[in-house]
């Protein structure tokens, strides 16, 4: 697999490499992110300076108060030296389709079961937190994820029929951000509740003619849909083509990259996937975002 292409448009191996030469710097730059303007001593009562303890992640104020930048943190308790986990974010972050855990073993040279487990940390800093309503015009379907279906007709029944193919409700703004929810049913109530909390009231939604969405207006939205069953699938500016593009590369990613991606970690999933997607303009500030994460986001309990 060839990474080299995508790295030299972005953060270079040679910088990352200097910038986190050893596990000291890595802790120092999360105690930075930590404490942006310097972290408070409890027992002095004041912002105070921190010094490194040696041989062991904690900082010691002067009175002899210590903190450990690493609480909290998806690196809390783990063994695997920080510079591994910074190249593996590295790594997550510098790809266009994704890397699998089987490619983090070899990279870094860890066992299988450490890379999928930071594997599944890494993923907790992907998902995207209090992102904001999707606003102008926002595209919204369904795909199921899973099975052999070839359209998107045959795949409704054989939702219904077979229950081990998962559903991914997708909601995109166009020119903006995905948000993808991994959903237990089609139905009204999931929909509306989905819509209220992720898109203004004053978007304009475009669907396909499934019968849920046509109570949208019912709540106060304006609403277009395409006919699918009819062969119709643009009228316009009505049509739900950015959607489908989304499944089409979530789709090529799962084959491409993973393979399978169980029931229990297709949301972890998109959120890497909507991650890359909503970041798609800042490619070279993937790692610098995914960093900024460590400090706003909690370890996953494995
Ligand atoms: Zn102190």
């Amino acid at each position: 697999m060839c990474y080299t292409e995508a790295m030299n448009k972005t953060f270079s191996l040679k910088s990352f490499l200097e910038k986190y030469s050893n596990d000291e710097a890595c802790l120092e730059e999360i105690f930075k992110i930590k404490y942006p303007k310097g972290a408070f001593c409890l027992k002095c009562n004041i912002i105070s300076k921190f010094y490194k303890v040696t041989k062991r992640p904690v900082y010691q104020c002067v009175c002899g108060f210590n903190i450990s930048p690493l609480a909290g943190t998806i690196f809390e308790k783990t063994t695997t030296p920080l510079q591994y986990w910074f190249y593996a974010m590295f790594l997550v972050s510098n790809t266009r389709s994704g890397v699998s855990a089987k490619t983090l073993q070899r990279e870094i040279g860890v066992t299988y079961k450490t890379a999928w487990r930071m594997f599944r940390q890494i993923r907790i800093l992907m998902a995207e937190s209090g992102g904001g309503l999707l606003e102008g015009v926002v595209e919204v379907d369904e795909t199921f994820v899973g099975g052999k279906a070839k359209n998107r007709k045959n795949e409704w029944r054989q939702g219904v029929e077979e229950k081990q193919k998962e559903i991914l409700r997708g909601m995109v703004e166009r020119g903006g951000k995905v948000y993808m929810k991994h959903i237990p049913n089609t139905g009204k109530w999931t929909l509306i509740n989905q819509i209220k909390e992720n898109i203004s009231p004053d978007a304009r939604i475009m669907t396909d003619e499934y019968m849920a969405y046509k109570k949208l207006p019912e709540y106060g939205y304006q609403h277009d849909f395409v006919t699918h069953s009819h062969n119709e699938y643009a009228r316009g500016q009505i049509h739900t083509q950015n959607i489908e593009n989304v499944w089409s590369h979530l789709k090529r990613g799962i084959t491409g990259v993973y393979r399978i991606v169980s029931a229990k970690y297709l949301q972890s999933y998109a959120d890497e996937f909507a991650f890359r997607y909503n970041h798609r303009k800042n490619q070279a500030q993937m790692f610098e975002i995914l960093f900024d994460q460590i400090a706003s986001t909690r370890a996953l309990k494995t």
